[in-house]
């Protein structure tokens, strides 16, 4: 398999490139050549398999032959140990046709974990593979960072660093990655905020001379097998509910877009999806696009879903790629044109996603309250994020006769302030986590100087 870039112009690459590189040279993002197909007979088939075996089999056309399938099933296999419920991702009946595919069973308790406990074995890998070493950097205000370290903490061949504004993250969330205390694990604190912590990310990505040749790798949700390995759930739940016999319709709390293009894969590859509805809190620029086609960046919001505050949407480049029917150079002068000011997709494109994708955008007040009425109505905690998928999968369902798959995106105990925001007395970590707070941490603070930060990586890294 053979990954081209959506802005048209960087070299093609194959799958070990692809999951070792990140972003396009041409600044457009990696997608596969062609969509491998899941036939019906094949989607039949999987019917009561593990999860473990649905996904070596959706994503061993991706790796295209380069990882040999014992091996690759064994990645796979391990990846899957570290969750703490056997069907992995399990699904849980709210009601007659509505259903939450909880994603939080894994070590950090959201769905990135997902992607990065495969990622981080396919990385070091590959590395092995070639006798190399790698450094992976990455700014983190929540949940990615905490993802990436616990796939990263058993790989010989990675040192991971990662920085998050010092005292600004959430107890919870810094302990998840600072009481990690594995010898390739850097933790650092900056003494600023997350876009200082974000923008010497970039600066370290734009000139790597600093690490004398060592790669430097990016583990956010450009990296292809992030997209890949989401892609399996979509088809497990799928199936669960009677693909390909039947249509099955996806709500997706969304930022970057990165969880709801793998669904939009996995119905390319065939599965029967009647509708896509893309969750959005006030960060509404996904929402604002598909309605009013208002292709335009707002100021950040600070809301009670801080895991969905973005400005831009990077993966719905991916998205506008197929819209445009692959047009590299229609999507890099859209995307150059929303660079520098407001602007709107041409109206075909729009037209085809309109067909499948719906979207609804929920604010702070309406998080608290589907809190509130969800607990009411079905007795479960929903978490922030999860929450405006609940309200947003109710708003704009267009076919009550399929069923409707809400993704919950992270754990409410991960997000306890607004579960007790909403009312509630608070939500117990899960067992296996309930001495987070009393485990030892490890964390370096440094200034918010570029110098700083990559002397302490050069120094630090083994
Ligand atoms: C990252 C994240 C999201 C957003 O996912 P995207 O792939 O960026 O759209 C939603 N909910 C939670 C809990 C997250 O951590």
């Amino acid at each position: 398999m053979r990954y081209i870039s959506t802005r048209g112009q960087a070299p093609a690459l194959s799958f070990e490139e692809v999951v070792l590189t990140g972003m396009a040279s041409d600044g457009g993002l990696y997608v596969p050549e062609e969509v491998p197909r899941l036939s019906r007979d094949t989607l039949a088939s999987m019917a009561g398999l593990s999860y473990a075996e649905i996904a070596f089999r959706v994503m061993k056309p991706y790796v295209g032959g380069e990882i040999d399938d014992d091996t690759f099933r064994d990645i796979v296999r391990d990846a899957y140990t570290t969750f703490s419920h056997d069907a992995i991702v399990p699904l849980n009946q709210l009601d007659a046709n509505h259903f939450l595919l909880e994603l939080f069973h894994g070590p950090t308790l959201a769905f990135k974990d997902v992607a990065l406990q495969l990622l981080g074995r396919l990385l070091d890998h590959f590395l092995a593979k070639r006798g190399e070493r790698a450094v992976i950097m990455g700014a983190t205000s929540g949940d990615t960072g905490s993802a990436a370290i616990e796939g990263c903490r058993h790989c010989d061949n990675l040192d991971i660093f990662i920085l998050h504004p010092y005292n600004r993250v959430s107890e919870v969330q810094r302990r998840q990655m600072t009481t990690v205390l594995a010898d390739n694990v850097f933790n650092i604190a900056i003494e600023g905020n997350f876009d200082d912590a974000q923008a010497m990310v970039k600066a370290s990505f734009a000139d790597q001379s600093f690490l004398n040749g060592t790669r430097l790798v990016a583990v956010n949700s450009i990296n292809w097998a992030r997209i890949m390995a989401q892609i399996v759930y979509y088809v497990a739940a799928g199936v669960a509910l009677g693909a390909p016999h039947r249509e099955v319709s996806f709500c997706v709390p969304s930022a970057n877009f990165g969880n709801v293009f793998a669904g939009y894969m996995a119905y390319r590859m065939g599965l029967p999806v009647r509708q896509f509805i893309v969750a959005t809190n006030a960060n509404d620029i996904l929402h604002r696009t598909l309605t009013d086609n208002d292709f335009s960046k707002r100021d950040l919001i600070a809301t009670l879903a801080p895991s969905m505050d973005i400005v831009v949407s990077s993966n719905f480049e991916r998205l506008l790629f197929e819209a445009y029917d692959r047009d590299g150079d229609a999507v890099r002068s859209l995307l150059e044109r929303f660079q520098a000011e407001p602007t709107v997709l041409a109206e075909a494109p729009l037209k085809t996603l309109r067909s499948l994708f719906a979207s609804h955008s929920v604010d702070d007040d309406t998080i608290l309250e589907v809190i509130r009425e969800a607990h009411q109505r079905t007795q479960e905690t929903l978490d922030p994020h999860t929450a405006t998928g609940y309200r947003a999968a109710e708003r704009a369902r267009d076919d009550s006769s399929a069923p409707m798959v809400t993704l919950a995106t992270a754990h409410p105990a991960k997000f306890a302030d607004a579960v007790v925001k909403a009312g509630f007395p608070g939500v117990p970590l899960p067992p296996h986590m309930a001495d987070l707070l009393e485990r030892e941490e490890r964390y370096t603070v440094l200034p918010a100087t570029l110098d700083a930060v990559q002397r302490f990586v050069v120094e630090q890294r083994r």
